[in-house]
């Protein structure tokens, strides 16, 4: 095994310290990557402070990982030293199911590994990207296309592919009118990628302060959610909605703006369950459903994408000291639109927390 640096929680709320964490020798198809930026997803949140499970102490979060190549195990064919990649948040699957078959690794039936919080196929605890190297197989890894700073392009791992994969999937284009649910770290890529790909774009916030920024980036229209107004005058307006929130919101005021055939997606896990009135649904045949992340083909598609539109995540840029206090910032819906960790700032700092 191998040891480096990593920023890890060891309790729900409890300060990030740097530890030491172990890394396994390369399998003949791993590479070996030294993390350069790694993005702050809400989920990161949600799972150190046990929102959506109890954890297994200390966790090492980020799964918005972009770096260098520094290390490649003997049968390794698609990168090499000195390849700029990414990786998101899954690390590994059987890849013999029907869903990995089809390139769904996400949904594999025999689930997936996690990038943090899961134990992987040697048994080992996986550890994300709040650390300077991760060993992955080169299946799970992808490649940064030229033009995507490495920095802006970390996000688009999560952020970018959750979003992406639901507009897709939906047919976001062209003459069809999408909502965005919440402008934050998903809803601003949301936001570019939908209107990228030709559609009309409105961003819902809570938040009229977004405005500009939602113009911006690219919407046609910015309307609050703490409007009654906006439910009035947007009334069966959208083809689809994707929802963003971190938190419990009222769907059915939501599912109001669906015209008919209209499709709101969840993105956005809030830890307690949302509820639907069955109406909201029946008397305009709309669809409610969900989406989770993307699979590695379409994940590269994602990047492709982004690269060729030009496409990067709006960051503010951090240093591994800072993440307690951009945790706060996302909690309070102060993030534009994502933090990233500079981990070259965790390089050399001295380790402070055993355990990893
Ligand atoms: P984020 O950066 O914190 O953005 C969430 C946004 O939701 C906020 O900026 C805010 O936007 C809005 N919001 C927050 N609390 C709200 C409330 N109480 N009522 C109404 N609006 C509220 O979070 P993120 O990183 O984008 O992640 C969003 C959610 O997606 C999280 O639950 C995360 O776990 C989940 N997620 C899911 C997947 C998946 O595969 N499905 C992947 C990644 C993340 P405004 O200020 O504009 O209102
Ligand atoms: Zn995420």
């Amino acid at each position: 095994m191998r040891q480096y640096n990593a920023r890890a929680a060891f309790g729900p709320t409890q300060p990030f310290q740097t530890t030491a964490i172990e890394r396994r020798e390369l399998h003949p198809r791993d590479v070996l990557i030294e993390i350069k930026f790694c993005g702050i997803c809400h989920s990161d949140i949600h799972t150190v402070r046990g929102e959506w499970a109890a954890q297994a102490y200390p966790v090492v979060p980020g799964h918005e990982i972009a770096g260098i190549v520094t290390e490649v195990g003997p049968e390794v064919t698609r990168y090499k030293v000195g390849d700029r990649v990414g990786v998101g948040c899954m690390v590994d699957s059987c890849g013999h199911c029907a869903n990995c078959e089809k390139g769904e690794e996400q949904f594999c039936r025999n689930g997936m590994t996690l990038t943090y919080g899961s134990t992987d196929r040697y048994g080992h605890m996986t550890y994300g990207g709040y650390s300077t190297h991760i060993v992955v197989a080169e299946q799970f890894v992808l490649r940064i296309p030229d033009g995507l700073s490495l920095e802006e392009a970390a996000p688009l791992l999560c952020a970018g592919i959750t979003t992406y994969s639901p507009l897709r999937h939906w047919g976001a284009g062209p003459g069809k009118k999408v909502g965005v649910i919440g402008l934050g770290g998903l809803g601003h890529m949301a936001v570019k990628i939908a209107h990228a790909m030709g559609a009309e774009v409105t961003v819902l916030s809570t938040s009229l302060n977004k405005r500009g920024d939602a113009l911006r980036l690219g919407a046609d229209a910015c309307e609050s959610t703490r409007d009654p107004k906006t439910f009035e005058s947007l009334a069966g307006k959208f083809d689809l909605i994707v929802n963003t929130v971190s938190a419990k919101i009222d769907l059915d005021a939501c599912l109001g703006l669906l015209g008919v055939d209209g499709t709101m997606v969840n993105v956005g896990a809030p830890s307690e369950p949302l509820s639907v009135a069955v109406f909201s649904l029946i008397l305009q045949r709309r669809s409610f459903a969900g989406s989770l992340i993307g699979g590695i083909a379409q994940t590269q598609e994602m990047l492709d994408f982004c690269a060729t539109h030009k496409i990067g995540a709006d960051i503010e840029l951090i240093s591994a000291a800072e993440i307690d206090r951009a945790y706060e910032r996302i909690l309070a819906s102060d993030v534009r639109y994502r933090f990233v960790i500079d981990i070259g700032t965790l390089a050399g700092d001295d380790v402070t927390a055993s355990g990893g």
